[in-house]
């Protein structure tokens, strides 16, 4: 009788004070190629990949593209903000409200315009001043930077590159063109860092293409990286998702 009652009591106990702590990964792509990642829509939707299409001079976008943009809208995919220009602001001279005046207000209004609510930013060239930061993150959300692997090192030693529960504002993003060179287990093990820490993993890439020019993504090595999240069972996320990603985890976390 007593072994009975022993052995759902140490069910309960260790079910619920250490729930499984999985961590996400959250794929980006940036600029304007937008009927090329329509053109790859079965390839995120076969590793059930959500990704934040980060679209920059969106005043340029014709109707044609503009449905593009609501086609991966309809798949689950983010569509984002990524300037009027593309402008670097860290090069722009005046103030952060101007860059925000200049750059970023009359980009989301036109996308607005469009018909997409906009709740994150990538700066064009991955870097910012915090005062930009600052104001930026008054009106959107969240604010995604860039790096790459500067260091030819283990993408898992970049902290910068990863959402936390106390920063997930502002995140930096691992950049995986092919420029970048980014052997598939050094990928796998940002993945692991990701899911060890309950972290959440930002990439970034551009156009997706076997041509092996500079910011490229080779297919067969995007579908590599997807084929990783599938085996290592970890979930992608879009930068939308981050606040409800973390505030569900602390739900989790405090039963
Ligand atoms: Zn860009």
């Amino acid at each position: 009788m007593k072994r009975i009652l022993f052995i759902p009591l140490i069910l309960l106990v260790f079910g619920c004070s250490k729930p499984q702590s999985r961590g996400g990964i959250i794929f980006t792509f940036d600029d304007q190629s937008v009927r090329n990642w329509v053109e790859y829509r079965d390839l995120f939707r076969k590793y059930d990949v959500k990704a934040t299409f980060f679209v920059s001079r969106p005043q340029l976008l014709d109707q044609g593209l503009i449905s593009g943009l609501k086609t991966l809208q309809s798949d689950g995919h983010e569509i984002a903000c990524h300037g009027l220009n593309h402008i670097d602001a860290r090069l722009y001279r005046g103030s952060a409200d101007g860059f925000y005046k200049e750059e970023v207000e009359p980009a989301i209004s036109k996308m607005n315009e469009m018909g997409f609510k906009i709740v994150s930013f990538a700066y064009a060239f991955g870097l910012a001043p915090d005062s930009i930061d600052q104001l930026l993150l008054k009106h959107v959300k969240y604010l995604r930077k860039a790096t790459w692997n500067m260091y030819t090192t283990l993408i898992s030693n970049y902290d910068k590159i990863y959402a936390r529960p106390d920063s997930f504002n502002i995140v930096s993003s691992m950049g995986i063109d092919c420029n970048y060179n980014i052997a598939l287990d050094n990928i796998e093990s940002g993945i692991l860092r990701a899911e060890k820490n309950n972290e959440v993993l930002v990439l970034h890439a551009h156009k997706i293409d076997a041509s092996g020019l500079d910011y490229t993504i080779n297919p067969a090595y995007l579908e590599q990286v997807f084929k990783l999240c599938k085996k290592d069972k970890i979930k992608s996320y879009r930068m939308e998702d981050l606040e409800d990603f973390f505030s569900h985890r602390k739900l989790k976390d405090s039963h």
